[in-house]
């Protein structure tokens, strides 16, 4: 059964895992170098006490990322050696499309349970213990049986519609199938926030106010078009903060965590609005919706070459051929092929970043606002103000806030 193409999987496995681990123990010895001493730039703002515990939180979630690391390398070599692939063919034990949906939905519930442990620990243990966690144990579980009968709900349908256009679209059924998920995914993008991000959280409407008045006459003046400014129960979950946008067209909303209502002042929440608005005014978010059109435009042709391609069944030893067990091998095991596409990604993302902290200081005019903000959140959230380079480079989907705050002074 071990095809050369078992070989080259387990050869860009090894790699993907040594390379990450590496990074890590590399970021670690790099926050331990630095532990003792605060970057010079925070020293005023940030206290000696506060940047201990941000050097043990990261220090401590890594090390977590390590164990849960060595229970994926468990977890993915059971799979594959088990034969469980195509055990679970006999299992589910029906035929046509039926047959596929519960195979990936088998699939997709046993991960869920698998991720279990390491989601409770998460946020049980590690978050508990730096005064993150918020969540109860009830909402833990009501957000997982939410998240299930979602999944569910909203990926069953899409997984039917593209198998059976593989059954009936003929050779370009590839073509249509992404038509769909693409299509599919934007309406989500459009209505998740109004219609589905609710079902999860508290939205309410910002008060009228001067932060109220200050935002409305910033998207104003920059002609940024919304449905409203809603705060959001963050703090329900936990400490951590956020804002964001979300939504399309009439539907986009701005939203507030109600935790970043409390650490940031009113001067700072304009700064990153600024910022976030600049995201949306450079067309940031059209350019990344273009990325991953042709990503996935690309991901679903590669599918459609695999599915009747023996040796990636054998070397995942997946027994015969099948649409949905080519489904279940690319989106488990692809990304061990193409990891370091993320240093692209990521690198396009860091520019954004930059280029959206210098439209929020010129439109919003407030220098030192946008670089406390980016400071009071490293704070808050007990960031990691000293991540080695090379970690930061492959990792960080922003610059590093030194960066940041350089940049913009
Ligand atoms: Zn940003």
């Amino acid at each position: 059964m071990t095809t050369w193409f078992f070989w080259l999987f387990a050869a860009c496995y090894t790699v993907h895992l040594v390379w990450e681990t590496a990074l890590t123990l590399l970021n670690n010895a790099h926050i331990r170098k630095h532990a003792g001493e605060i970057p010079g730039y925070f020293r005023d703002k940030i206290e000696p006490e506060r940047y201990r515990k941000a050097v043990s939180y990261n220090l401590e979630k890594a090390r977590f990322g390590l164990v849960v690391r060595g229970y994926d390398v468990i977890v993915t070599w059971a799979i594959l050696l088990s034969g469980v692939l195509e055990t679970l063919d006999a299992w589910v034990g029906l035929s046509g499309i039926l047959h596929s949906i519960l195979y990936c939905g088998a699939v997709a519930l046993a991960l869920t349970l698998l991720r279990l442990p390491v989601s409770l620990y998460s946020h049980f243990v590690l978050e508990e213990k730096y005064g993150f966690n918020k969540m109860t144990a009830g909402t833990f579980v009501l957000d997982l049986l939410k998240g299930i009968a979602l999944g569910a709900a909203l990926g069953g349908p899409i997984l039917v519609l593209v198998f059976w256009l593989y059954q009936k679209a003929g050779g370009l059924w590839w073509l249509w199938a992404f038509a769909a998920v693409y299509g599919f995914e934007f309406l989500m993008a459009a209505v998740y926030p109004t219609f589905l991000a609710p079902i999860f959280n508290t939205f309410t409407l910002l008060p009228d106010g001067s932060l109220k008045d200050a935002i409305t006459a910033l998207a104003k003046k920059i002609q940024f078009k919304m449905s409203g400014i809603f705060t959001i129960d963050g703090s329900r979950r936990s400490a951590h903060s956020n804002a964001y946008f979300a939504g399309m067209g009439r539907l986009r909303r701005i939203v507030l965590f109600d935790t970043l209502q409390k650490q940031l002042t009113e001067r700072e929440i304009l700064a990153v609005l600024g910022h976030e608005m600049g995201h949306n005014k450079l067309r940031h978010i059209q350019k990344m919706l273009v990325m991953g059109f042709v990503t996935s435009l690309a991901s679903f042709w590669i599918l459609s070459l695999l599915i009747g391609w023996e040796p990636l069944y054998a070397a995942f030893n997946a027994g015969a051929p099948a649409p949905h067990k080519a489904l279940v091998i690319v989106s488990l095991f692809g990304s061990h092929f193409t990891f370091f596409l993320k240093i692209v990604t990521n690198a396009l993302s860091r520019r954004y970043e930059y280029a959206s902290d210098r439209f929020s200081v010129e439109v919003v005019g407030d220098k030192e606002a946008m670089a406390s903000s980016l400071v009071a959140l490293s704070r808050e959230n007990l960031s990691n103000l000293t991540p080695h380079p090379l970690f930061s480079f492959y990792h960080y989907t922003h610059p590093t806030t030194l960066e940041r705050v350089r940049a913009i002074q």
